[in-house]
Order: structure tokens, then sequence, then C-alpha cells
């Protein structure tokens, strides 16, 4: 059955409960934001287990064989058994994951830069650098989807890529199992694809053309792998200059000497970080639109994401 959005995982004090430690319960417009357009899956692993709230804050302690362990940071009650135990199960419970969203430095929910101690009571960090023991379970369990912490979504850069590589991986989990399926995908995902990595594009549009003659369903596998790779960094400036310019060929034939100079201003505003992506696509859509070429106007380059989703709020440290 096709789902309409795309299920996320998140941490449920993000915006969904009072569940922390300490009663609270962190605002994040972000999470905020996607309400309407996800299903989000809310829980909290530590209230799961039992623990209440508010409660003792838990920490990750360096046991005597170098394993790591959850404890009550107070009186050092060990919780990583039953934590290990809930997270197996809970995870066998949950259909597709298309995206994760948990909260940042937490022992239990932390994907990085969680602290580490010696033991529970006053004493000194070691390093923080470790992830919580939760967030490390749903890193292993979904390599392909994008994982991120709540406090790093309010870099713009960061957020889009998350949300390109969240709309794209839940394109590819609702195709149906056949050739003809993802040849459809592959096709209006190119320039998108492009941009992220040429390279893999190529190996991609081989599998898809598929001379061996494999099975689909192998098909599938080694194009998600391919996919899971090729969106696993955010994609370089370089690379998204060179496919506007590319789609910019499509239709520079048809444009004004003012017309092609305003856009090739504009792609050096971009270059330089005083306008958007946005500002560049919307003059290329309009003339894909106005020299009417319905496979380029289908391409996801153009809106990864639904448009809703668009924003230009940054936190400063990524580029707009
Ligand atoms: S970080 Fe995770 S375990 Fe901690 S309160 Fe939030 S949801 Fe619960």
């Amino acid at each position: 059955m096709e789902r309409e959005k795309p299920n996320i995982l998140v941490s449920a004090c993000v915006e969904f409960k009072s569940c922390r430690y300490n009663g609270q319960c962190i605002n994040s417009p972000e999470v905020r934001g996607l309400m309407e357009y996800v299903n989000f899956i809310p829980v909290c692993p530590e209230v799961a287990i039992g623990l209440p709230v508010p409660r003792d804050p838990i920490r990750l302690v360096q046991g005597s064989d170098k394993s790591v362990l959850l404890v009550d940071s107070e009186n050092g009650k060990d919780y990583t058994s039953s934590m290990d135990q809930f997270i197996e199960s809970f995870l066998n419970t949950l259909d597709t994951v298309d995206g994760v969203i948990l909260k940042g430095r937490s022992p239990t929910c932390g994907i990085g830069n969680v602290r580490i101690y010696p033991s529970h009571g006053k004493v000194t960090q070691l390093h923080s650098k470790e992830t919580g023991l939760f967030g490390r379970a749903v890193l292993e369990r979904y390599p392909e989807a994008p994982i991120e912490d709540e406090g790093r979504l309010n870099n713009l850069s960061i957020r889009e890529h998350f949300l390109t590589r969240l709309y794209t991986i839940h394109q590819f989990n609702q195709l149906t199992g056949t050739m003809g399926a993802l040849v459809e995908f592959h096709s209006s995902s190119k320039y998108l694809m492009m941009a992220y990595n040429q390279h893999l594009l190529k190996e991609a549009g081989k599998l898809t053309a598929n001379h061996d003659r494999l099975e689909p369903a192998q098909v599938y596998r080694r194009y998600r792998s391919l996919l899971t790779n090729m969106f696993s960094q955010p994609p370089k400036i370089q690379s998204t200059i060179n496919v506007l310019q590319h789609l910019f060929g499509y239709v520079s034939k048809n444009l004004n000497a003012k017309e092609k100079s305003f856009f090739l201003e504009s792609l050096e505003r971009y270059r330089h970080k005083q306008i958007p992506l946005a500002g560049v696509t919307a003059q290329l859509q309009s003339w894909i639109l106005r020299f009417d070429s319905p496979y380029l106007a289908r391409q996801t380059f153009f809106q990864p994401f639904p448009e809703g989703l668009q924003s230009i709020f940054d936190s400063s440290k990524g580029r707009i």
C-alpha cells in the first residue's frame, strides 16, 4: 500500500512529551514544521524501560572490559541489559522507517558526541565521542535512512540534505519492485543524483539497464546500496552548479541575451552564497514550463521535498 508520508522515528522528548530526566520537553521548530508532512513515531526508550519522570540523569560509563554501560549517574544502577532488550524488541515491531531524528548528546538517543565517564558520581568525563545505546542500534539497523540529531537540523544545509535524502529514500521504499518502476524513479531522479555523485549515477544507470539480466529483487538490493552511498554526503556546490549549467544548456538556445546574462549572474551569486539554490532553480523551472519539457519538469532536482518544507531559516552555520 502506498504511504503518502515518510515514517520518521523521533525521540519523544523532542516536541512530543515532557519525558526528559528533568521533566522537560525540547522545543524544535524543525520537527514542528515537519508534523503535517511526515508520520512521526515518537519513542522515549528511558521511559519505556520503566524509568520515572523526573529521574536521576543516566550516563554512559566505561565498563571494566572496555564495554560501555548505561547507568544511573547518582547510584550507579546498571540499565544496560534492560535497555538492550527494549531496543531489540522495539525495533523489531517497526514497519518501514524512512528517517530518524534523535535528541543529541543523550546517553540513550545520541548518535555522536555523547559523554562517557569512568564511573557514576562526581567524576570527570573521559571523552565525548560515543553514541547512545539506542542511537547506535538505530544507526546499525537503518544504514540507508537519514539520521540526524535534532539540534543540527537548524542548519539549512544539513536540513535540506536530510529532507532530500528522506524523500528520496521514501520514494524508493514505495516502488513496486518492478524494473519499470525503478527505471521511472531513476529517470526522474537523474539530475538530483548527478548533483550528489556523478560516478554513482552512472553505476545506477547501468544497474537499471540490467544487461546482466538479474532478478529485479537483486537489482533493487544493489540499487539501494548505491543510493545509500550516493546520499551519504551533501552535494558539493560545484557539482550542483554543473547540474544547473547542464540544465541551462537545454533552454538557453530559446533565451535572449539579457535572460542568459541574468541567469549566469545568479549562478555566480549562488556560488558566492549570496542567494539560495531556489533563486536559480526557479528561473530554470519557469523556462522549462515555458518551453514545455516534461522530462525536465518532473526532475526531483527542482523539488526534492515538499515545497512547504522550503525555508531559508538557518542557524547561520550553513550556506543559504
Ligand atoms: S533523549 Fe531519548 S531517552 Fe532521553 S528523554 Fe529524550 S527520548 Fe527519552
